[in-house]
């Protein structure tokens, strides 16, 4: 897979070098009110497989963990591009799709957070989804946690 996006003015733009480890829509009051959105769809990616060119400005959030959520947005036209949540583990980069040129190449492994879901929408048959979070053994893909096992070790 080869994602490829950027910010609306163009002044932030990035490559993954791979498939994110995980794709989470989170329906988290933030997460609403960072993208304007219902939801937002971010893809948990190891930081250093990110290629930016541009510099993204950020600011602190308090996350849901109490740990500080850092988001990064455009400085000339404010798109917000990816987050840095300090209480996940590794040291990672969550994406947002709709950032990504094509964006229907990804669709959300896992949805969290859907106690705040608005309630007109409807989420897939079947589809993963948490009231609030989850324990990541439990869930993820092997080759995923295989990922985020590495990941884990590169200092943050
Ligand atoms: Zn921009
Ligand atoms: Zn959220």
């Amino acid at each position: 897979m080869n994602l490829k996006g950027g910010c609306a003015c163009g002044a932030v733009r990035y490559e993954l070098a791979e498939s994110p480890m995980i794709v989470h829509a989170c329906h988290c009051r933030d997460c609403q009110r960072i993208t304007g959105g219902a939801f937002v769809i971010n893809l948990w990616i190891e930081r250093n497989l990110v290629q930016v060119s541009g510099e993204p400005r950020s600011y602190m959030l308090a996350g849901g963990s109490g740990k500080p959520h850092e988001v990064f947005f455009c400085g000339s036209c404010g798109t917000y591009v990816w987050s840095r949540y300090h209480g996940a583990p590794g040291d990672a980069l969550f994406v947002r799709a709709g950032t990504l040129d094509n964006p229907e190449s990804v669709k959300p492994d896992i949805h969290i957070f859907t106690r705040s879901k608005v309630p007109w929408l409807e989420l897939p048959k079947g589809a993963l989804a948490f009231e609030v979070g989850y324990k990541i053994s439990e869930v993820w893909p092997r080759e995923s946690l295989e990922r985020l096992e590495k990941n884990k070790s590169v200092r943050n």
